[in-house]
């Protein structure tokens, strides 16, 4: 008999009843067994009903890496919204852990508040003359979900909706009947109203700018239910300063310095909800429980997974994502910046190449943007900086284990070849450029030195770092075929306070004579 699998609803702002209920059944009609906990008062209390469950459904709920390490057999986390900022996703993906949420359940509730703030803002109910919506030109900024209602509204109310999104889903913009435009500048300038609904993100935030907003009319409306962090408040005070007839809707509350501003010069052309409500509707929350509900049942019985935002792997295979990332990591600091990287994953791992491949990316971009990545967003990095990956077949003929081989191109177009591999559970790099060395990857910081070979050369490096209050936890050198030239690793930790930074300790190297090149790598 199979196992049969549980799903906790954890929910420390519980949904209405009926949403709930709706929910339970369609679970427990598709076989799951569920538990509720709603209305927690502490995370301890939602650890404690960790046991057996496979599947969590939460609102805004913080899932962190202590929830995740209480439940020992999560494999799917639904978030009951279009969000999930509140669950560590790239934490989850580590453990595998699938991440969802529920896009477009609440799309209508955003997309009515948008209307409710446009007609407050054009007719506003204080016994004095109004305007109306008909006839007027509605830019839509963000044709997803939730722009794509508001056009249709749009088009309903008799505006001349225009549309502007960086990735347009071109059937969706000729079904609805509206025009569709390919630049910010020219929505911003051709409409008397503008509906933000772009998510925030590096690309999005600050984007709507003092430049953009004063190409609208003057009497132009901005309203905006999506993200805060988009708009350039410096920009959007200004123009309502200039612009007297300028209106500013919003469902997101600006920084109290710019609330302060707006509440105190210009409150009778400012709309901020006293909370964000976008998605406050019964609809949306029976909607976004009942979607939350129907994808357990879709992952935990059928294993279709819809909406993930994380790309976690299968067990046994996960130890070799850390492994590109590590190896991604090293060839950034001694390969440079790549302009191509070519990916063998040997016998299974082939499967899984394009996830792989997306780990090594992570590696080389992350500490240079100095934020985590998720896959995803690495391979997206890639892509802006228009670094190609291609996974080369195995070469049959030739017996190999579980393991990567990765050559890197850099710009000038230069190969650089790392490979790598899990040896009982240790993860290894095992050739690195001309050196068959076998390097483990432990969190400690590591310096690899490149020399011409000479008797007693590793020793002498090793008294460097020995002077600059290091101990070496774990070293190695080898040769290279010719026996020219040879590498020599060491990994160190410090003894109490050290004399100086490795970083600075490589420098001392360098000044060595024989010393072709020598790296830090920080694993820790
Ligand atoms: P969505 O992902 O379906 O749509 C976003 C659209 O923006 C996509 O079509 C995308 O291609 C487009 N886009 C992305 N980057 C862009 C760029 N640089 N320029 C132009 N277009 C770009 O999202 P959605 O569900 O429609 O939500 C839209 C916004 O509303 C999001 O910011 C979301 O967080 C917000 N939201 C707010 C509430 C609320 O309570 N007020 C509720 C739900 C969603």
């Amino acid at each position: 008999m199979l196992l049969e699998k549980t799903v906790l609803i954890a929910t420390e702002k519980p949904f209405s009843e009926d949403a709930r209920n709706a929910a339970v059944k369609a679970m427990e009609e598709s076989g799951l067994k569920v538990r509720i906990l709603e209305g927690y008062k502490s995370q301890q209390e939602l650890l404690a009903a960790a046991d057996g469950v496979h599947a969590l459904i939460v609102r805004s709920d913080i899932i962190d890496q202590k929830v995740m390490d209480a439940f020992p057999n999560l494999e799917l986390i639904v978030r009951a919204g279009a969000g999930w900022d509140n669950i560590n996703h790239i934490y989850a993906e580590q453990k595998g852990i699938v991440v969802e949420p529920t896009p477009g359940q609440n799309s209508n509730a955003v997309a009515e508040l948008a209307y409710e703030m446009m007609l407050m803002s054009i007719r506003p109910l204080n016994g004095k003359k109004g305007n109306e919506l008909k006839g007027k030109r509605l830019g839509i900024h963000g044709f997803g979900n939730v722009g794509q209602i508001v056009a249709r509204l749009g088009v309903a109310f008799g505006m001349d909706v225009r549309v502007y999104d960086r990735f347009l889903d071109e059937r969706k913009a000729k079904e609805y009947g509206v025009t569709v435009v390919t630049s910010t500048e020219d929505l911003y300038k051709n409409s008397d109203i503008v509906s933000v609904h772009i998510p925030s993100n590096n690309e999005t935030n600050k984007s709507i700018s003092y430049e953009l907003l004063k190409l609208m009319p003057a009497n132009g409306i901005l309203v905006n239910t999506a993200r805060a962090e988009v708009i350039n408040e410096e920009g959007l005070l200004k123009v309502l300063k200039e612009r007297p007839q300028f209106k500013y809707a919003t469902d997101i509350a600006p920084t109290a310095e710019t609330k302060a501003v707006m509440e105190k010069e210009f409150k009778d052309r400012t709309i901020i909800t006293p909370k964000k409500q976008g998605a406050e509707t019964d609809e949306a929350n029976y909607n976004a429980a009942v979607a939350a509900a129907h994808q357990c049942c879709d992952f935990l019985n059928n294993g279709i997974v819809l909406y993930a935002v994380n790309n976690p792997l299968p067990n046994g295979i996960r130890a070799y994502a850390v492994l590109a990332q590590a190896l991604g990591r090293f060839n950034k600091v001694i390969g440079g910046a790549p302009g191509k990287i070519e990916l063998t994953c040997h016998r299974d791992l082939a499967k899984y190449k394009e996830q792989i491949g997306q780990y090594v990316l992570k590696g080389l971009f992350e500490e240079d943007l100095g934020r985590e990545l998720t896959p995803t967003s690495a391979r997206e990095s890639a892509k802006e900086r228009g670094i190609e990956v291609i996974y080369r077949n195995p070469d049959p003929r030739v017996l190999h284990n579980l393991s990567l081989d990765i050559t890197y191109f850099d710009q000038s177009g230069k190969p650089y070849e790392i490979s790598g591999r899990v040896d009982n559970g240790e993860l290894q790099i095992t050739r690195i450029g001309e050196f068959k060395q076998i390097i483990p990857i432990r969190p400690l910081e590591c310096v690899l030195t490149e020399y011409a070979e000479q008797a007693g050369m590793a020793d002498r490096i090793g008294n460097v770092f020995t002077q600059g209050g290091y101990n070496k936890a774990n070293g190695g050198f080898r040769q290279n075929n010719q026996r020219d030239k040879a590498m020599v690793f060491f990994q160190v930790e410090p003894v109490g306070t050290p004399v100086k930074e490795v970083k600075a300790v490589v420098q001392d190297i360098l000044k060595l004579p024989g010393v072709l090149n020598s790296y830090y790598v920080n694993m820790k």
